[in-house]
């Protein structure tokens, strides 16, 4: 299945519950899983070796509940069945935590890793006024995603006014705060995730002590969730990135694992360099370096994949060992994964529910901008914390009554919200 196609059968499956109820009795419902709108540019870069040309995408998923609102990702693999998926998976989020916005994502197919800054500020401004007619506060408003920074923001809005000719803060959110970025958005999506883990473990009446996590990727997502669950009482036995897993079964501290990672660019760099490992220090601590794929199997209660899509796939699935997936990426499992766990038993707290702490805190930024009255960092983190318990607590209550998975109340309560506006404003009759 290509990602939109995983998209579309988490969508269908919600569907085949909506379509029977009478709110919806005659409309066309499988209206909901297209894209309105697919534009795809060539971006020409001007670099030290000349001209670059570079394939750049902006899917407009669906806009019937708000503005279109999704991140924009730089990734070699950015592709247009992965946007338009991330896109669908977008509208989803947005109406499960119920902020009034649509869904949409962008990327660029370019590995950022081998640019030079130069480089990176060029794409992203060319980016930005490429897509400036499909663009702006009240039409579409992108965000970070993968390999994608608040200092790319601010250089996306930069761009985006200079075409306009006008001051528009809230065109862009997750940028820099001395240009309109709002305090709390840098661990918005950790922080949410977080939120619902502490509600989920309390609800199953778990002790954060005796809840050992791995966690998937060390970037924004991943090094924010480690750290947020450690100072809450978690122990973290694994993390990884692209270079491989740090293991300890006794515990990791994430603060020294970012420091190291901050010199190193590896997760392992606690240990290694390069490939070399102090074997005595790794000894000493009981620690062990594994590759990077090993982080999804490792002895935990709960895995936390925080990097790239398909992490957990038929042929990673029999190894995972956790009783409980916390999905801060966007589809890190398969539909056919996803089966073989839910038959296991294993709960699954899914990305449009676990992530959209991220859209939550944008969506803040958004209206601060619109208001030009900014609030405090403990504001920014009450609002969210409410927003992200009520919808824990809707879709709990759904799944339980349903006897359905998690995913499939949290589709199934945001495609409905999608539905209805889709239905009030004409875009499906009955
Ligand atoms: P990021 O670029 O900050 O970090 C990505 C991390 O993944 C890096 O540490 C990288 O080394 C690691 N990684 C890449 N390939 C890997 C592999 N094969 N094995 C292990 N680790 C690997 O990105 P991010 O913003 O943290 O996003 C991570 C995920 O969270 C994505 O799926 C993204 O869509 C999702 N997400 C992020 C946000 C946000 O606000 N940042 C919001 C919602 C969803």
């Amino acid at each position: 299945m290509t990602p939109f196609q995983q998209i579309q059968h988490h969508m269908q499956t919600a569907l085949a519950s909506l379509a029977n109820q009478d709110e919806f009795s005659g409309c066309d419902v499988t209206q909901v899983l297209k894209p309105y709108h697919f534009h795809e540019r060539t971006l020409s870069i001007h670099t030290e070796n000349g001209e670059r040309a570079l394939e750049a995408f902006r899917v407009q998923f669906n806009n019937a509940r708000g503005p279109y609102k999704g991140g924009i990702r730089f990734h070699p693999d950015a592709n247009s069945e992965e946007v338009k998926a991330l896109a669908g998976a977008m509208a989803v989020k947005c109406a499960v935590v119920d902020v009034p916005l649509g869904g949409a994502k962008g990327g660029v197919m370019v590995d950022p890793k081998t640019c030079s800054v130069a480089e990176i500020e060029a794409i992203a401004r060319a980016y930005a006024t490429s897509f400036s007619d499909v663009l702006g506060v009240d039409q579409d408003i992108p965000a970070p995603d993968v390999y994608t920074t608040p200092q790319i923001m601010g250089w996306m809005l930069d761009a985006y006014e200079r075409v306009v000719g006008r001051s528009e803060p809230g065109m862009i959110t997750g940028k820099p705060q001395s240009i309109g970025g709002s305090l709390g958005r840098e661990n918005a999506t950790a922080q949410g995730g977080v939120y619902i883990i502490e509600e989920h473990m309390h609800r199953t009446g778990v002790a954060p002590e005796d809840v050992r996590v791995a966690i998937q990727g060390f970037g924004n997502a991943g090094a924010h969730v480690a750290k947020l669950l450690h100072d809450r009482g978690y122990l973290i036995v694994a993390v990884s990135d692209s270079k491989g897993t740090l293991y300890n079964p006794h515990g990791l501290d994430p603060i020294a694992i970012e420091n190291a990672k901050n010199k190193t660019r590896a997760v392992t760099g606690l240990y290694c360099e390069g490939t070399v490992c102090d074997l005595d220090a790794l000894d000493r601590d009981g620690a062990e370096v594994l590759d990077a794929e090993a982080v999804i199997g490792v002895d935990c209660d709960l895995l936390v994949p925080a990097a790239l899509d398909n992490a957990i796939r038929n042929d990673t699935v029999d190894s995972v060992q956790a009783h409980t997936i916390l999905e801060l990426a966007n589809n890190p499992i398969t539909p056919e994964a996803d089966a073989v766990l839910h038959e296991r038993g294993v709960v699954i707290i899914p990305d449009v529910l676990a992530n959209a702490g991220g859209v939550t805190v944008s969506y803040f930024e958004w209206v601060q901008n619109r208001q030009q009255l900014y609030w405090t960092e403990e504001e920014v983190a009450e609002k969210l914390h409410t927003r992200m318990l009520h919808a824990y607590s809707e879709i709990y209550t759904y799944a339980k009554e349903k006897d359905v998975s998690l995913r499939e109340a949290a589709y199934t309560i945001g495609l409905a919200r999608i539905l209805r506006a889709m239905k009030d404003k004409g875009h499906i009759t009955a």
